[in-house]
């Protein structure tokens, strides 16, 4: 059967003007995550905690920060983010927010521990996609879903603000995962996929690991179940049909099922990891190096002085449906706002636009580079596409070598188990930051 999905209709690649004329553009630009940082940082302590697990609904989100689609690109970083809480708020008010930048954190670690894992999600997303077409009652469930056409209308909600912001609040991301999961009983996977190209701050290992931790996969035996009682509560009053069945409340699963674990058990097994070293330690004497940035970072600390400069073009999300048109223009703005600033900020060439794996290879040979720099890229599509680029760029010679930021360093070998014993050591970090003091461990310690 071809599989090859076209957008539109039955491809789960619905965009945004299917829904009419409502479009939210997020400015894809280091000062607007800035001002935006700025802008919550007043509500980001007990405010935050007291009302962060409500959904208002499309562009009501202002009890929740936002910030995900820079700290995801990193136009803003963790550390600035936490410093900046800290700056404002107690170490005990912030205690919540600072949490949820951790979790991040942790998925990213726990992510990095599991080298087989991103990988063979993606080689099995075809398998999974032929194996719900090939039932025809599952498959007319999948277009509908993600068009967003269930006779659930809190999920149709849903999907229709993803569609056309790019953005979830959290807690409406653990009701879809669960009614995908165990009310449409889709495959977990391909609900991973349709977040991962529909999200502007989609991200491997947030996403794929918390959509695990819905199905009960990342910790044993642990599913979440979204019921319409708290769908109800957390959605401030904005459905207002009072009757459960005409919203198609009453359809909801009231039980989880276990699901079934397709990786394999190499892919959920720790691999053995030989961290990058900082980039102190690499530098060679008298070799012209250059820097290459990509999506996954694009913070412009850069510790050595390129003499030029290239960005690799941003990665298509998904290998079985188009990334949607909202994330991809995100992504691409967001490169080229660092490209300028790199222009301004240092005194290297740098090239203005992002290019193809090819592209860099010629003009790495054309600038007679010998060490490519990057900053490391953790699991997800651009690691995979930087592991195809570094032969082509050695078969001219040249070396493409991976630098690892000092808060990556700090906090992912710490993140191999569970979130218990990262949160742990979150107070250690901060210290070692030199960000906060008395954030006492065990407030550190509730869940997702
Ligand atoms: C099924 C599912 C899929 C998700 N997919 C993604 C994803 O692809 N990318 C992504 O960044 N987050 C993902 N999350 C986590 C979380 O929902 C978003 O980070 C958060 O909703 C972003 O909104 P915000 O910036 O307003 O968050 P805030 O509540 O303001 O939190 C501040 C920052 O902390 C981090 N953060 C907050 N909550 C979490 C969390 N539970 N897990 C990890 N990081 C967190 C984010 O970087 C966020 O910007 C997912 C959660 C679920 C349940």
């Amino acid at each position: 059967m071809d599989i090859q999905l076209q957008q539109g209709y039955g491809s789960g690649g619905s965009s945004a003007s299917d829904y009419g004329d409502e479009s939210f553009e997020v400015i894809a630009s280091r000062s607007e995550g800035l001002r935006k940082l700025e802008e919550f940082m007043p509500r980001a302590g007990r405010a935050y905690q007291a009302t962060r697990n409500l959904d208002h609904g499309l562009g009501k989100h202002s009890n929740v920060s936002n910030l995900s689609p820079y700290i995801r690109h990193r136009l803003i970083t963790e550390e600035e983010v936490l410093a900046a809480v800290l700056a404002e708020h107690s170490e005990s008010d912030a205690f919540k927010f600072v949490q949820e930048v951790f979790w991040r954190s942790y998925w990213k670690g726990w992510l990095e521990h599991r080298g087989m894992l991103w990988p063979e999600y993606q080689q099995n997303l075809s398998w999974n996609l032929t194996s719900v077409q090939k039932d025809p009652r599952r498959w007319k469930t999948y277009e509908l879903a993600t068009i967003g056409k269930t006779d659930i209308t809190p999920f149709n909600d849903w999907v229709k603000e993803l569609l056309t912001t790019g953005y979830l609040h959290n807690h409406a991301r653990m009701w879809f995962a669960s009614v995908w999961i165990f009310t449409l009983h889709l495959p977990w996977e391909l609900g991973a996929d349709f977040f991962l190209r529909n999200l502007l701050d989609g991200d491997a290992a947030s996403n794929t690991l918390a959509w695990r931790w819905v199905a009960g996969l990342h910790t044993k035996n642990k599913t979440y179940l979204a019921t319409a009682s708290n769908i109800r509560k957390c959605s401030s009053e904005r459905f207002t049909d009072p009757c459960d069945h005409s919203l198609g409340l009453k359809r909801l699963a009231t039980t989880t099922q276990p699901q079934q674990e397709n990786l394999s058990p190499g892919a959920l097994q720790n691999t053995p990891i030989e961290w990058p070293k900082p980039m102190s330690c690499l530098l060679g004497e008298n070799t012209v190096s250059a820097l290459l940035v990509t999506e996954d970072d694009l913070s412009t600390q850069i510790p050595f002085q390129p003499s030029t400069i290239a960005a690799l073009s941003a990665s298509p999300r998904s290998p079985i449906a188009p990334t949607n048109e909202l994330v991809r223009q995100f992504s691409a703005s967001a490169i080229e706002d660092t490209l300028q600033r790199l222009a301004e900020e240092t005194s290297a060439h740098v090239v203005e636009q992002a290019m193809s794996e090819e592209e860099i290879v010629a003009w790495a040979v054309e600038q007679k580079v010998e060490q490519l720099f990057h900053p490391y890229a953790p699991s997800g599509p651009t690691q995979m596409r930087l592991r195809n680029l570094a032969p082509k760029l050695a078969a001219k010679g040249i070396r493409l070598t991976a630098f690892m930021r000092d808060y990556d360093r700090l906090v992912w070998p710490h993140a191999s188990k569970g979130f218990f014993q990262m949160g742990k050591q979150i107070p250690n970090f901060l210290s070692v930051m030199e960000l906060g003091q008395n954030l006492s461990a065990d407030r550190t310690l509730s869940g997702l």
